[in-house]
């Protein structure tokens, strides 16, 4: 998906429609590409052709290797099922808005960061989340490493493991 968003800021209109295009016809070809078919060709008709395909079919038919396997493949039956998964997925609308392979909304990304600390399938007192927006607000501003500001104020003492780990993370 990534290699179909638009390098150019500020895209024509014609850039957006070839882009929303090239993303559908893509998102069309992993489900079919994804279901076993009677017919091999019928399956991979929609997969990018040539050596450099992502798929191996296309990729055997244009060097005429045997790598492709179908073991992955899913039962026919799914189609049907998927499908419309698949087509609410490729409306225009959304695809426009993903083209210009724009980053998360950041409130939801620090939402994620908070979740991290706080699983959500759990309950947690007020204390517990208000530590876990704290280190989630200092890791999403400051990288991993200021979290142990909070560690700190929590007497925790900060080991040697923790602090490479954070020093890891905000080289990455
Ligand atoms: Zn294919």
């Amino acid at each position: 998906m990534r290699q179909n968003t638009l390098s150019n800021p500020n895209p024509s209109e014609r850039e957006v429609n070839v882009a929303v295009y090239t993303m559908k016809k893509n998102i069309i070809a992993i489900l079919n590409h994804s279901f076993k078919a009677q017919e091999l060709s019928k399956q991979h008709r929609f997969c990018p052709p040539g050596e450099n395909s992502w798929c191996k079919w296309q990729q055997d038919q244009a060097s005429g290797t045997s790598s492709y396997k179908d073991d992955d493949c899913l039962p026919e039956v799914f189609l049907e099922v998927l499908r419309p998964t698949f087509m609410t997925l490729s409306e225009t609308k959304l695809l426009e808005r993903c083209v210009r392979g724009a980053t998360q909304n950041q409130n939801e990304c620090i939402n994620s960061v908070v979740w991290v600390r706080c699983a959500k399938h759990k309950h947690h007192g007020v204390k517990v989340i208000r530590c876990g927006v704290a280190s989630a607000g200092l890791h999403f501003h400051g990288g991993a490493a200021s979290r142990e500001k909070v560690m700190q104020r929590l007497s925790i003492p900060v080991g040697a493991f923790t602090r490479r780990a954070s020093l890891i993370r905000d080289k990455k």
